[in-house]
């Protein structure tokens, strides 16, 4: 029986789909920390060349005032709101802009009012010290009152699904490092590449042109329905996608076709130069192992081998992405595996 997903026709539709994934995903964010404390990971090439040292280091110093707020969410949020105070629209360096936003982090001075920190500046909304650190108790305070879940409290720092899925892009490109050792093959990242799946699996489905899909978007692989699912790459978790039913069909939409899907952004060389990759995961028998925002390790189990969505048969739809986690972007994932799971270029 065939094993196919995602086809070329659907494309379009399934583009269309991504924000709606987007949002569906983002509220599955559980708060999970990465080990270490929320002042503590160190920034990714892109962040030391994208965030001026003395923001960066407010960011850092805000995360270890409070309890569950990373510095690389704190830092999305100050790329987001103004280019880190290197923009000069209104309300930025005074004032206030005309919904009454002022500062680096845009705050309301009702909003500031309550969470006016002094971290150096003496509770100045203009200085990114005080200002990234009243962002960090907000942020608190919204993640208490949502259970710990970073894309609520971030929802309820903007009310827009947009912003959410922004600052959690934002937040993975500052954190995600380069890969380092490890891995499910014993490999020392996505140039050596791993396994993904605990076993041998079998190639169902190349990439590119195939005889069933016109392109296929990523490698089919196969295993016996349950095969624990493997990351290749370390990274950090940006989608997080469930409650599809563990068989989907032919033209199932759910999870946009991806069925209960992963997806894990990381930054490194591969190829041409440095960029973003999104590492996907479809197809899964439930909910993925892992919420937005958990960092991964090569060879940690992201979820188990399924049907779900537009599958015909349980096989992982093993998918990368450049620089943006849509299926438009996508590249040969062949050097995210081992040489001898690998499929022909052409
Ligand atoms: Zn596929």
């Amino acid at each position: 029986m065939k094993k196919g997903c995602l086809a070329g026709l659907l494309m379009l539709a399934v583009v269309a789909a991504v924000p709606l994934i987007l949002v569906a995903s983002v509220f599955q964010f559980a708060g999970s920390k990465p080990a270490g404390g929320p002042g503590s990971g160190e920034p990714s090439a892109l962040a030391l060349a994208d965030i001026p040292p003395e923001a960066l280091a407010a960011y850092r110093h805000a995360a270890t005032t409070v309890k569950d707020v990373p510095w690389w969410i704190i830092a999305a949020i100050g790329k987001e709101e103004s280019d880190h105070g290197r923009s000069n629209l209104p309300g930025v360096h005074s004032g206030a802009n005309s919904a009454g936003a002022m500062g680096p982090m845009q705050f309301l001075a009702s909003t500031w009012a309550r969470y006016k920190r002094d971290c150096g500046g003496g509770g100045n909304v203009y200085d990114i010290r005080d200002a990234a650190c009243g962002t960090a108790a907000y942020l608190q305070a919204l993640l208490d009152e949502h259970g710990g879940d970073m894309a609520r409290a971030l929802f309820g720092y903007n009310h827009a699904a947009w912003y959410v899925a922004d600052i959690l892009r934002i937040a993975a490109s500052y954190y995600v490092q380069n890969l380092t050792g490890g891995g499910a093959g014993g490999g020392a990242g996505a140039a050596a590449g791993g396994n993904p799946m605990a076993c041998k699996p079998s190639i169902t489905q190349g990439y590119g042109y195939t005889p069933y899909e016109h392109p296929h978007h990523g490698i089919d692989y196969s295993c016996a329905e349950g095969t624990p699912l493997l990351s290749v790459v370390e990274g950090m978790v940006v989608q997080s996608t469930g409650g599809c039913p563990p068989h989907g069909a032919w033209l199932d939409g759910c999870g946009g076709g991806y069925g209960n899907h992963l997806v894990i952004g990381l930054q490194t060389d591969v190829g041409a130069g440095t960029h973003k990759y999104f590492v996907l995961y479809g197809h899964m028998d439930e909910r993925p192992a892992l919420d937005v925002g958990a960092q991964v390790k090569a060879g940690q189990i992201v979820g188990l081998e399924g049907s779900s969505g537009w599958s015909s048969g349980p096989h992982l739809h093993f998918e990368v992405d450049q620089d943006v986690p849509i299926t438009t972007h996508s590249i040969n994932p062949s050097p995210f595996v081992e040489a001898d799971l690998r499929v022909p270029t052409t």
